[in-house]
């Protein structure tokens, strides 16, 4: 499937429900969901009845949008989580969660998760004082993350610092965003995901 290049609000009226994926415009009244919450195209305000299958593709391709992964890498981690020990979906959810771009927005260092992968893929964070260039690389407990000295001073982390001056963060991550570093201090569990959804769609998606 190829990468997805178009409006991305138009992804939050398509899952109907709003996504988060251009940081602060998603919490002004720019927000296009607010202002149109319904799918786009000719028949988006009539109603929709959708299939078992439907709501599982959904949900599916939901998850999918908010961590702006590609077809095959997501089904990669359901394949992983399968051979995991415990809750294949909970699981799922984690390695997704342990993703370093994921790991980059939660703490604060950018304002949505594709800034976080930018800022990853363009060399300025730093894993245990190691520059870290991929975006999926799977942080592990006591893991450090910091931006890079020249690149903390920018404009841009300066602005995203001040706008994240107030996130609470995640309570199995621990910030510090005047040193602009951060640590793991436990893998993520079930209650930390912060958004609503049901896994068990996409685990019966992939089990068809
Ligand atoms: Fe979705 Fe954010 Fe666009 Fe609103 S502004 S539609 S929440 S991406």
């Amino acid at each position: 499937m190829a990468k997805y290049t178009g409006a991305v609000c138009k992804l939050c009226r398509r899952e109907g429900e709003k996504l988060y994926l251009k940081g602060s415009r998603c919490y002004s009244n720019k927000c296009s969901f607010d202002r149109r919450p319904y799918v786009p195209g000719e028949h988006g305000q009539g109603r929709q009845k959708v299939s078992e299958y439907g709501s599982q593709l959904r949900e599916k391709q939901k998850v999918r949008r908010i961590y702006g992964i590609m077809e095959k890498q997501f089904h990669n981690y359901f394949q992983k989580a399968e051979t995991l020990p415990g809750v294949t979906g909970e699981n799922f959810l984690q390695l997704l969660e342990r993703r370093l771009d994921n790991v980059v927005f939660r703490l604060g260092f950018a304002s949505s998760r594709s800034e976080a992968r930018q800022f990853v893929l363009h060399g300025h964070i730093l894993v245990n004082g190691s520059k870290v260039d991929i975006p999926s690389y799977q942080i592990e407990v006591d893991d450090v993350i910091s931006v890079k000295d020249s690149s903390r001073k920018t404009n841009r982390f300066k602005e995203v610092f001040e706008y994240n001056s107030d996130l609470a963060t995640q309570e199995w991550l621990s910030t510090d965003l005047e040193k602009a570093e951060g640590s793991v201090v436990a893998l993520p569990e079930r209650e930390d995901i912060d958004y609503p959804v049901e896994e068990h769609l996409i685990v019966e998606y992939y089990s068809r």
